[in-house]
């Protein structure tokens, strides 16, 4: 099938951006397709390439590829779950929010869970996410027993850690620029409930902050932190250690544990950014004094995992120009620089409006992946704030120097040579890359952004 009788089908040049809603492009757009529909497409070459898409939450221009085409959903969704061995297969295009509701009915919880449900398979695995136990389990790599992948040939692979180690750790953080992921099967966590008894403890600067989530003796920590607190209060936030409950609650889990993700309020999309030095501190301020000193409480899996998820299109309720999210990684002999970050953000009045600082365990040796031992802080900033991205560019500078790096599925702006110092010159991932995609069929504006694909 060649690319023009796809395209004439169902794909439609759309406006297309990421989470942040900047940069933003136009492509054509198609999918679900057939698995044979979709090895021909590829084999056919595509002239301005590929790249597939989950659910666009990733914050810049990874699912992006203007000009040419994108993919999405690459097939029809479904999940093939096997009770008794704690392991489901499951097709890329599948959510979170499905897959969730899929498995925890059986006693079984996908092991890595982002702070949205709103993702899909294909998604995480291509960004190899993180979650709120990545110091305890790692990353989702961990937990991927195999990835079906049509490669830049159009033939379809199994990918597995020891029977294809390059290709698997090059597609397993590959942002899509190895193939179109068709599924991934996956290790499942046993819970006995949906209900987790967490701990909030209120800290009053970022040592205290920070002890708190470096001694968390649970599966699960993070930290919500006020990225506008400055002076003695500098870093300043509220820590949340959690574990799952190890019976069914009777009264709230009479049948047994279910998914239920709560109501979501709509979000109005505003025509202007609300977002300003002042209301960023005053809505964080609020946060900080309104939480408990300390605090036992259970939660349902949605309000622990997925707060955001209460107010859905939160995204557009920050004006057209857009957010972007800066999210990075230092080893722990430089946690300094959290501080320093802290302070540059203060010092120009940039409106950190969302904040969260983790713990990360150590590496799982994907070329792409993002998490290192040491902390990652993650704040979300209007994007039209005058200076900011100059700003943002010397923070790269210091990340990098400091062996640090940014998160390439929140990035949308970082250049060519900050990314060569954080990842390397990543001759492995490039070489198993060559050998997956030799006609560079896979190209996304990330990707030419970066010089991982041209
Ligand atoms: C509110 C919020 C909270 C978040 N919290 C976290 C967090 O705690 N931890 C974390 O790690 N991330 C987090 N993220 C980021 C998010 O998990 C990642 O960006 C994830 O990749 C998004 O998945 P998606 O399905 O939306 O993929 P998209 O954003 O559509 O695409 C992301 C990348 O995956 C590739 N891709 C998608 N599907 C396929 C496929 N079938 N085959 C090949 N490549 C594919 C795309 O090409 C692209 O490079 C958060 C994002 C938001 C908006």
């Amino acid at each position: 099938m060649n690319v023009e009788a796809v395209t004439a089908m169902p794909g439609r040049e759309v406006p297309l951006s990421g989470w942040g809603r900047t940069p933003s492009g136009r492509a054509a757009l198609l999918g679900p397709l057939t698995l044979p529909a979709l090895r021909d497409l590829i084999a056919d070459r595509p002239h301005h390439g590929l790249v597939a898409r989950g659910a666009g939450r990733s914050y810049g221009d990874a699912a992006l590829n203007t000009g040419g085409l994108v993919l999405s959903p690459a097939q029809e969704p479904w999940v093939l779950l096997d009770v008794r061995a704690g392991r489901v297969r499951v097709s890329a295009s599948v959510a979170f929010t499905d897959l969730l509701a899929r498995t925890v009915t059986h006693g079984w919880l996908p092991p890595v869970l982002p702070g949205t449900a709103h993702l899909t398979v294909g998604g995480a695995v291509a960004a190899d996410v993180h979650g709120k136990n990545q110091h305890r389990d790692g990353s989702i790599a961990a937990w991927l027993d195999q990835v079906d992948l049509v490669d830049g040939t159009g033939t379809l692979r199994r990918l597995t850690p020891a029977g294809t180690p390059e290709a698997f750790r090059a597609t397993v953080g590959g942002m899509g620029l190895t193939g179109v992921i068709v599924s991934a099967t996956l290790r499942l966590l046993p819970v006995r409930s949906a209900r987790l008894r967490v701990t909030t403890r209120r800290a009053a600067d970022l040592d205290g902050l920070m002890d708190a989530l470096a001694g968390a003796p649970t599966r699960y920590a993070v930290a919500w932190i006020d990225g506008t607190a400055h002076g003695r209060s500098l870093g300043r936030g509220v820590v949340d250690l959690a574990d799952h409950c190890p019976e069914p609650d009777p009264r709230h889990e009479p049948g047994g544990p279910r998914y239920r993700p709560g109501p979501a309020a709509p979000a109005p999309a505003l025509p202007f950014c609300p977002v300003t030095p002042r209301t960023a501190a005053a809505f964080n301020g609020l946060w900080y004094h309104r939480a408990p000193r300390l605090r036992q409480s259970t939660a349902w899996l949605g309000s622990y995992f997925h707060r955001l998820d209460a107010v859905s299109g939160w995204n557009r309720a920050l004006g057209p120009a857009g957010i972007w999210q800066y999210q990075f990684v230092v080893p722990d002999a430089e946690r300094e620089l959290v501080v320093c970050v802290l302070e540059a953000l203060h010092r120009h009045r940039a409106s950190p409006f969302l904040g969260t600082l983790k713990r990360f365990g150590p590496a799982d040796g994907h070329p792409l992946s993002f998490p290192l031992a040491g902390w990652s802080l993650a704040v979300d900033l209007p994007a039209a704030r005058a200076g900011l991205g100059e700003l943002l560019d010397a923070l790269d500078r210091l990340v990098a120097t400091s062996g640090g790096r940014i998160y390439l599925a929140k990035d949308a702006r970082m250049d060519r040579a900050r990314f060569t110092e954080m990842y390397g010159p990543l001759d492995a991932w490039r070489e198993a890359r060559a050998r997956l995609d030799p006609h560079g069929v896979f190209r996304s504006d990330l990707g030419l952004r970066l010089g991982l694909c041209d």
